[in-house]
């Protein structure tokens, strides 16, 4: 079939497009001093396995993430962790909602999900097969040696001793590094990486949190319990990927896992030409603040955010103020357990965490994973609690 575009060009051709079509707002801007601002772009996507058809559910773009002293007055509706690709996957999970909620309430049928004849629950179509998008290599070990190869800045921290306590949160967990630092350590877990000034982010980086994801599911706490059928990423899609780059993928992600205590879903890595337009080119460009996300759900209709600080653009009330209304996201945890609620009102009179703790299977895989990945323990965020 001469002229037939490859699957790859056209994931990132539909994602462009999309991106392109997102609000002004949403977007990275050209700075009043004249420097420009880049971000990274990712995208959920469904390949229909029969007909080779795509269907976009998510489009996300950002590369912030909130210091963990912001937690505190959450509630459930600050988004921590704002990278693109987490943002995709947690609008992966609110679609999943939205459509189960609409299956309920109008009894409709959903073109994502069927019901299970055994147990009522719900799974994904088996045409279906996922695909992860990402702009460019997700932070952290998997992106670590194409960072030291390409930063001008790595040369100083490259001679990082491991004996230097400052790289970790904590010296008595030498297997979690904060950010960058020690860029030529390979195979440790590292914060989601930020200015050395700035205040500690304890979120984990998009590497680790992919390789969780590939034992556990992408499915959230509320939508493992509604199927019964894990849904795993199929193919992860990334620009310009040469041979060094699959290789450092292979080695950050199963083979970090090789081991029979978890069973780790390998992903295909795919990769195209098509470079998405506002990544970041030059040195002098800045990372942009702004993070968005955008749904498409299943009835055709859009559901599109700009977010800064974790919360809706215009929002975000500083310091120790308590937060505006309505300022949380519709990928939020306030935002997906309030349509879990309706879809399962036995829960009304639980906690959100009493309700993610009941779900012990996901836990125990979530700790064993993590005792692989961090080996001298592990360091979890502020827990993020609330009832609705
Ligand atoms: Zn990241």
């Amino acid at each position: 079939m001469g002229g037939e575009v490859l699957l790859p060009d056209r994931v990132a051709k539909i994602v462009q497009e999309e991106y392109n079509k997102l609000k002004p707002s949403s977007k990275p801007v050209l700075r009043s001093n004249g420097v420009k601002e880049w971000t990274v772009l990712a995208s959920t996507l469904l390949l229909d396995s029969n007909t080779g058809n795509l269907k976009m559910i998510s489009l996300s773009t950002g590369v912030k993430a909130l210091p963990d002293k912001e937690l505190s007055r959450s509630g459930g509706k600050m988004i921590h962790d704002c990278h693109a690709e987490i943002l995709a996957l947690r609008g992966f999970n609110t679609v999943l909602l939205k459509d189960i909620d609409n299956m309920n309430q109008n009894l409709r049928q959903s073109d994502l999900l069927e019901i299970s004849d055994a147990n009522g629950k719900y799974h994904l179509r088996a045409k279906w097969k996922l695909i992860l998008y990402i702009s460019r290599l997700p932070c952290g070990d998997a992106s670590m040696r194409t960072l030291s190869n390409s930063s001008p800045t790595s040369s100083s921290l490259k001679s990082i001793d491991d004996s230097d306590e400052f790289q970790y949160i904590d010296p008595n967990i030498p297997t979690i590094l904060r950010g960058r630092l020690n860029f030529s350590r390979n195979g440790v877990v590292r914060t989601k990486p930020g200015r050395l000034d700035s205040l500690t982010t304890l979120s984990k980086s998009c590497s680790d949190k992919l390789c969780l994801r590939q034992v556990t599911s992408i499915l959230n706490c509320m939508t493992w319990s509604l199927l019964d059928t894990p849904v795993f990423i199929d193919y992860l899609l990334i620009p310009q990927l040469n041979y060094d780059n699959k290789n450092d993928l292979l080695l950050s992600f199963q083979n970090r896992l090789k081991c029979s205590k978890v069973n780790y879903r390998p992903m295909k890595y795919l990769t195209t030409t098509v470079k998405f337009s506002e990544d970041k080119n030059f040195i002098t460009e800045e990372p942009s603040s702004m993070s968005s996300i955008k749904l498409f759900l299943t009835q055709g209709e859009t559901i599109e955010e700009a977010l800064l600080n974790g919360v809706k653009n215009g929002s975000y009330t500083k310091g120790n103020k308590p937060l505006r209304k309505n300022c949380e996201s519709i990928v939020s945890r306030y935002a997906q357990w309030h349509i879990y609620k309706r879809i399962n009102p036995n829960y009304s009179a639980t906690s959100y965490l009493e309700f993610k703790r009941s779900q012990t299977a996901r836990l125990e895989l979530i700790k064993y994973t993590n005792e692989i990945l961090s080996s001298e323990g592990w360091l979890p965020t502020q827990p993020d609690d609330f009832a609705v």
